[in-house]
């Protein structure tokens, strides 16, 4: 794809810069063109599991990769340890592209990594992308918001934060009366839907589980508040998967009849 001659001038990848990016949801096609840009002229990307081999695999052969997240099992590098790879290769001079699934500061820690740098004393670039939560939804032909249904939604993280303790007040939540996107749901889905019906929410309330959004796995599973979490282990469902709960979720039946695939 050639960019039309009006395209704005995309800007220079200074080296000893850091550009903190997002990847988007997993198909290279819902990268932005900054993103792609940065693929292009990076010298050194760090990237986390989830950002999908077939954007690594855009960039030239010769640039280094480094695999800065989780992988089945085993301990994931420390916070501190990406930060110094991050200011150390910029301080040699490479052009350093810290690429991360979805948006950088949605759920993906990129604050911290740009106050590190700020406090190095390295310049950045935030790249905004596409969040994997809004993505999995539209893509499944669920509407974040729609007029009728909703004029607020919660993105939420369901994991269990490492001190053991589930940063979220899900009876809270249930309370604001608003549709919620889990993502990392896996975890701890028995407990929070069962928080969420404690909470008030209606054991109907519609519900839908996207794993793999954007990718060959994508699948979707319709669901509701009091089933979620067997439907969910029934269906073998597993990470990445991002779990929908409000009326938003019926929406999509209304919609399949025309709805193209992503493919
Ligand atoms: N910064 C990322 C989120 C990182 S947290 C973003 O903005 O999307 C990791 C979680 O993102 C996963 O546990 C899963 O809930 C979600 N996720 C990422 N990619 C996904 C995909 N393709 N399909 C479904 N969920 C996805």
């Amino acid at each position: 794809m050639k960019l039309p001659d009006n395209f704005p001038t995309l800007p220079d990848f200074p080296s000893g810069e850091v550009w903190l990016a997002g990847a988007g949801p997993g198909d290279p096609r819902l990268l932005t063109v900054l993103a792609l840009h940065a693929v292009s002229n990076a010298d050194t990307i760090v990237h986390d599991a989830l950002v999908d081999p077939r954007i690594l695999d855009l960039a030239d052969k010769g640039t280094e990769r480094i695999f800065a997240g989780k992988r089945g099992g085993r301990p994931s590098p420390q916070q501190r340890d990406i930060n110094t790879i991050l200011i150390d290769r910029a301080r040699a001079g490479r052009r350093v592209l810290r690429l991360k699934g979805g948006d950088p500061f949605v759920f993906g820690r990129g604050w911290d990594e740009a106050a590190a740098l700020t406090e190095a004393g390295i310049r950045f670039r935030i790249i905004p992308g596409i969040t994997s939560g809004l993505a999995a939804a539209a893509l499944a032909g669920i509407p974040a918001t729609s007029r009728d249904t909703n004029h607020a939604v919660i993105l939420a993280a369901g994991h269990r934060a490492q001190d053991g303790k589930s940063a979220a007040d899900w009876e809270a939540l249930a309370k604001v009366g608003q549709p919620i996107i889990l993502y990392m749901p896996m975890a701890q889905l028995a407990d929070i839907t069962a928080a969420l019906a404690r909470g008030g929410m209606a054991s109907d309330t519609p519900a839908a589980i996207i794993q793999g959004a954007s990718t060959v796995e994508e699948r979707v599973v319709e669901s509701s508040l009091a089933k979620l979490a067997d439907d969910a282990h029934r269906e073998g469902i597993g990470a990445p998967a991002i779990v929908v709960i409000g009326k938003i979720a019926g929406l999509r039946q209304g919609l399949l009849s025309s709805m193209v695939g992503w493919q």
